[in-house]
């Protein structure tokens, strides 16, 4: 699923081919993925020289010169792409944006989950969505406030969108791990350090992704996401991921407020 690392990485993506380029012609070829009816869309969109791009948390906007922004979610399987000529157009494609010179822009979604939508602002979206501000940007303030004095647990507390954007399953888990904090502590008894170490985490999670563009297999061998098994270890033949790389003892999977959760015993104490 396309996280706040993905995402990030199809900004920077869509912005080196988008900038200052006007869409031309909108080609659609599943209406699924609208989330505006197309006509809509294509008012916004063709004639539009693409002014900007943002992200908050998982929803890349693009700022349009008409004065609007396309935001673009991308659901379970959402992804983007490019080509020029019509058989080299990547299967899935849903959606394609026609540049002036003859590149279109490919919004490709196998499983239809993604969606094109219209927004005034982003300040306007996140108020619609109630979303937090994006995890990059939250900072130490913001999030003391928000677990303090909170009874819930602190992983479903920090996937809550509304305290900050673009934390996902597997995300939350690395923050944790790397901040030695157990899921199901309740957030609000963490001690000013432990909120400051979880702060840190998550900048550090986020930011090693964004730098490995999203491509987990690339991450330190000290994190834990290589034992969700998703991709072959580091070091093939190893069984060494299903353990903390810290200290060796066996990950745990457990289920907290309905999410898969992995994490280490010993270095995230219940307490
Ligand atoms: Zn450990």
């Amino acid at each position: 699923m396309p996280e706040l690392p993905e995402v990030e990485t199809y900004r920077r993506f869509l912005d080196e081919l988008l900038l200052h380029q006007t869409i031309v012609q909108l080609d659609v070829f599943d209406a699924h993925v609208l989330a505006e009816p197309e006509a809509a869309l294509r008012q916004a969109v063709v004639g539009a020289t693409v002014t900007g791009t943002r992200r908050l948390g998982k929803n890349l906007f693009l700022e349009l010169s008409t004065g609007r922004m396309l935001v673009l979610h991308f659901g379970m399987t959402g992804d983007v792409g490019a080509y020029r000529d019509e058989p080299d157009r990547p299967r899935f494609t849903r959606v394609a944006f026609e540049l002036a010179d003859g590149l279109r822009v490919a919004f490709i979604d196998p499983r239809k989950f993604g969606r094109l939508r219209l927004a005034d602002s982003v300040a306007d979206f996140q108020r619609q969505k109630k979303l937090g501000p994006d995890a990059l940007d939250l900072t130490l303030a913001e999030l003391q406030t928000a677990l303090r004095g909170r009874k819930t647990l602190l992983k479903p507390l920090l996937l809550d969108q509304r305290l900050a954007a673009g934390l996902g399953n597997w995300i939350v888990d690395e923050v944790l791990f790397q901040a030695r904090l157990h899921p199901e502590r309740v957030a609000g008894s963490l001690t000013p350090a432990e909120v400051a170490q979880l702060h840190a985490a998550i900048g550090l999670v986020l930011t090693t992704a964004i730098e490995a563009e999203a491509r987990y297999r690339q991450f330190p061998t000290s994190f834990l996401i290589h034992a969700r098994e998703w991709d072959a270890y580091p070091v093939p033949g190893s069984e060494a991921y299903k353990h903390c790389p810290t200290d060796q003892q066996a990950i745990v999977k457990k289920y907290v407020g309905g999410r898969a959760t992995y994490y280490c015993p010993v270095c995230q104490k219940e307490q």
